[in-house]
C-alpha cells in the first residue's frame, strides 16, 4: 500500500513555523516511504479563513521545497460529499438527531463540572429517535462501553475509555458539517493512511477513530508531534520570537537552516546538527520523534544558518546576499571590490539580513557611531588617528598586506596595544568596533574614503 501522508493547515494566518514542522515531517515520512504527500485545506471557518492566508501557506511550503503531489482540496468545496457520509451514517443507525437546547445543554455542563465530573452530553435523545428539523443537531451514537486504542508511531497505543467520549456532533442545527466529520471523510477520500499533526490533536483522534468506525473506514496510523515551544516551555507564540516563516526567510535565514533546525525541533540525528532534506528524508525516523515538547531556540537556527552559509560557494553566497543589498537600497554601482567585500563579510552574522546591513558602512555611510566604542576608544585618539591619515595620504600600493604592515609600523612607533590602535581606526571608518581586518577593511573602504572618515572621526571629536 502506498504511504500518503496530508498536511491539512486551515487558512487562518501566515504559515507558522510550527506548521512548516508538521508539514516537513508528513513530506518526509511520505518521501522515505516512496509515498505522497498531500494538501487540504480546512477552510471551513468561512470568517477566518482568507484566500491570502491559503496563498501564503502554498507559497511558503513550494519556497522550501515541500510541494504537495496532487492539487490541494478545499473542504468548503466538498460539502455534498460530507453530507452523503452523514447519510450513510444516519442510514446505517449510528447516528441520531438531538433537539436538547443550549440553555439545558450548558446547565448540564455547570452541574457536571460542579459534581467534579468531565463536562459531556448526557445522551438524553440518543434513544428517541427524533426527526430532523431546524433545531436538531445529528449526533453520533458513540459505544458507551469498551475502549478505542490510537496506534501512534510515536507514543505506541494509547487507548481512551469510550465512555469518556461524547456522542459528538456530526452536523449542526443548520445542517452543515462538522470540523470532525469533514476531516475523518477527507482522510479517507484522499486515500491518506498515516496523519502525521500537533499533538494537541490527540484529544480528536479517538473521537474521529469513532466516525471512521462508523463509515467503516479502514484504521490510520498516526503520529502526534510534540508541541513546539519556547524558551519558559509555553507553546511558541510572537512573545517568543517570530512564529511566521516568512519573518525568518525575510531575515535571510536560508530555507535549508530553517528546515534544518525545525527538523531538529523533537528529532535528532546522533551527532550531525547539520544537514539538507536529503539528507533528512534518508535519515529521518519517526520512531525516534521525541514525546516531550520541542524548545524553538532563537540561537540554535542563527548557529545552524551559520554552518549552512558557510557551505555556500562564492557564487552561491552572493546570489543569496544581493537581494538583501538591494532591499536596503545600496548603490553599488561605483563600488569596484563587491566580491571581495562580500567574502570578508560573509561570517560577520548569522543571517543574511545582518550581513547586508554590515555592508552599508562600505556602500554608504553609517548613522552613528557606536556610543560605547567612543567613549572607550574614539576619545582620546586624535595623535593616533592623524598619524594613520598620514600614512593611508602616503601610501601608493593599496593592498591589505602593505596597509597592515605600515599599520603595524606606525603602532610600534606610537607604543600603542592593538585595541588602542585598532578600534579607534575601525570606529572612524565604520562606526562600530566590528570589522574584518583593520588591513582589509581599509582596502575594502577605499583610500579616499577612508581618508575622509578619519578626517571626519577627528572633526567629531573637537
Ligand atoms: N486543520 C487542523 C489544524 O490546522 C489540522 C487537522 C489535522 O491535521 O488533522 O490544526
Amino acid at each position: 500500500m502506498t504511504t500518503i501522508t496530508r498536511f491539512a493547515p486551515s487558512p487562518t494566518g501566515t504559515l507558522h513555523i510550527g506548521g512548516v514542522r508538521t508539514a516537513l515531517f508528513n513530506y518526509v515520512y511520505a518521501k522515505q516511504n516512496n509515498g505522497l504527500f498531500l494538501i487540504r485545506i480546512e477552510d471551513t471557518d468561512l470568517e477566518r479563513s482568507t484566500k491570502e492566508f491559503e496563498k501564503n501557506i502554498l507559497d511558503s511550503l513550494d519556497s522550501l521545497g515541500l510541494s504537495p503531489d496532487n492539487e490541494p482540496v478545499h473542504q468548503s468545496e466538498r460539502t455534498e460529499l460530507y453530507l452523503e457520509s452523514a447519510q450513510h451514517i444516519i442510514n446505517s443507525g449510528k447516528a441520531y438527531y438531538c433537539n436538547c437546547s443550549k440553555v439545558r445543554l450548558d446547565e448540564m455542563r455547570t452541574s457536571q463540572q460542579k459534581a467534579g465530573q468531565k463536562p459531556q452530553y448526557d445522551g438524553k435523545c440518543r434513544d428517541l429517535n427524533l426527526a430532523k428539523s431546524n433545531d436538531t443537531v445529528l449526533r453520533l451514537k458513540t459505544p458507551n462501553s469498551g475502549e478505542v486504542v490510537v496506534n501512534d508511531l510515536i507514543r505506541g497505543d494509547i487507548v481512551f475509555e469510550n465512555s469518556e467520549l461524547d456522542d459528538l456532533i456530526l452536523l449542526r442545527s443548520d445542517g452543515t458539517p462538522t470540523y470532525h466529520l469533514c476531516n475523518v471523510i477527507d482522510d479517507y477520500e484522499q486515500e491518506v493512511t498515516t496523519v502525521i499533526r500537533g499533538e494537541d490533536h490527540i484529544s480528536n483522534t479517538p473521537r474521529q477513530i469513532h466516525i471512521q468506525q462508523a463509515l467503516e473506514y479502514p484504521p490510520l496510523e498516526y503520529a502526534h508531534l510534540p508541541l513546539v515551544l519556547g524558551q519558559d516551555k509555553k507553546r511558541l507564540s510572537k512573545r517568543h520570537a517570530a512564529t511566521s516563516l516568512d519573518e525568518y526567510q525575510a531575515m535571510g535565514y536560508l530555507n535549508v537552516s530553517i528546515i534544518n533546525t525545525l527538523a531538529r525541533l523533537g528529532w535528532s540525528r546522533g551527532e550531525n546538527e547539520v544537514f539538507n532534506l536529503d539528507e533528512l528524508i534518508r535519515d529521518f525516523d519517526i520512531k525516534e520523534v521525541q514525546k516531550a515538547g520541542a524548545i524553538f531556540d532563537l540561537s540554535k537556527l542563527d548557529w545552524i544558518n551559520s554552518q549552512h552559509l558557510s557551505q555556500l560557494d562564492e557564487a552561491a553566497f552572493k546570489a543569496e546576499l544581493m537581494p538583501f543589498i538591494d532591499n536596503l537600497n545600496l548603490d553599488y554601482s561605483d563600488y569596484d571590490q563587491l566580491d571581495d567585500l562580500i567574502e570578508a563579510m560573509r561570517s560577520v552574522k548569522s543571517n543574511l539580513s545582518l550581513i547586508a546591513e554590515a555592508l552599508i558602512p562600505y556602500l554608504d555611510s553609517f548613522k552613528e557611531y557606536d556610543e560605547k566604542g567612543v567613549n572607550k576608544f574614539l576619545v582620546g585618539s586624535e595623535v593616533t588617528l592623524t598619524h594613520v591619515i598620514l600614512m593611508l595620504e602616503s601610501l601608493d600600493d593599496w593592498n591589505e598586506a602593505i596597509i597592515d604592515e605600515h599599520l603595524a609600523k606606525l603602532q610600534e612607533e606610537l607604543e600603542l596595544p592593538t585595541p588602542k590602535m585598532n578600534q579607534p581606526i575601525r570606529i572612524a571608518l565604520t562606526g562600530s568596533t566590528q570589522s574584518p581586518s583593520l588591513g582589509m577593511t581599509i582596502k575594502l573602504m577605499g583610500k579616499d574614503k577612508s581618508i575622509n572618515l578619519l578626517k571626519k572621526a577627528l572633526d567629531f571629536l573637537s
